[in-house]
């Protein structure tokens, strides 16, 4: 494709689209919220997190009173009429989440929720219903979006300007995680590290868009890199990808 014609010259100049995708992949705890809502912030792009769509999905199974194991019975939640409608704010300084009008940012990470998130993310017509939203979200943003997930560069948004994949080793995963919290006793850190792994786990291995590196992903392994040092790489790979 040429852009427009340099009047005079008849230099064809390069198009630059104002409208910058990056897809921000990895596991639990790899530093993807907090990364991707910065870069979206340095940027100028609107941020979404399809973990807390998953969860605020999981959120409403639980509240059902459906068993989150009970692929057949979340598949008829999402397929019904009382299908949860999910909304979420894409302001990175700000980022929300809703389900039927309530806010449901605080539940959505408590333990009963990360417990069960991974089982009913494994639903097939879930998945679809939320690709779709999720494509929806990056279309609509004006300059552009930072999502964040396990399957945006392999299945959301293939065609991203910039996909990176977040690694960092399971025990400093742990710690970030337990630090959040600030509950940093050695016995939290491992039970932490425990749990993280049996969701990787399950996230890699279902058989509907597994938690993968997408062709063309750079990946970043956080380990030894500070937060800043991690949103100045991710930055400078969205410059270059323009
Ligand atoms: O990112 P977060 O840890 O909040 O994600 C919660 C869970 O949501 C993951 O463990 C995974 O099961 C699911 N998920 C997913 N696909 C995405 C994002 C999250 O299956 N794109």
């Amino acid at each position: 494709m040429s852009g427009p014609s340099d009047e005079g010259t008849g230099v064809r100049l390069p198009v630059v689209s104002p409208h910058l995708v990056i897809a921000i992949d990895g596991p639990a705890g790899s530093g993807k919220s907090s990364v991707s809502k910065a870069v979206a912030s340095r940027l100028g792009l609107a941020y979404l997190d399809t973990g807390a769509m998953y969860r605020a999905v999981t959120w409403a199974v639980l509240d059902a009173g459906i068993d989150p194991d009970d692929a057949a019975a979340v598949a008829y939640l999402i397929d019904g009429a009382d299908s949860p409608a999910l909304e979420s704010g894409t302001d990175p300084a700000n980022p929300t989440i809703m389900v039927n009008g309530t806010d449901v940012a605080g539940p959505i990470r408590g333990d009963e929720v990360t417990g069960a998130v991974s089982a009913v993310s494994a639903v097939p017509v879930l998945r679809e219903h939320l690709v779709q939203l999720q494509r929806r979200y990056a279309s609509d943003s004006a300059a552009g979006i930072v999502v964040e997930g396990r399957d945006i560069g392999s299945v959301v948004l293939p065609d991203a300007d910039l996909k990176v994949f977040l690694t960092a080793d399971p025990s400093v995963r742990a710690q970030r995680r337990a630090a959040e919290t600030q509950a940093t006793e050695q016995s939290h850190v491992s039970a932490t590290e425990e749990a993280l792994r049996a969701r990787d786990a399950k996230d890699s291995s279902r058989a509907v868009s597994p938690l993968t590196r997408a062709d063309g992903a750079v990946e970043l392994d956080t380990t030894d890199l500070t937060f800043e040092e991690v949103v100045d790489a991710v930055v400078r790979l969205a410059q270059e990808a323009k």
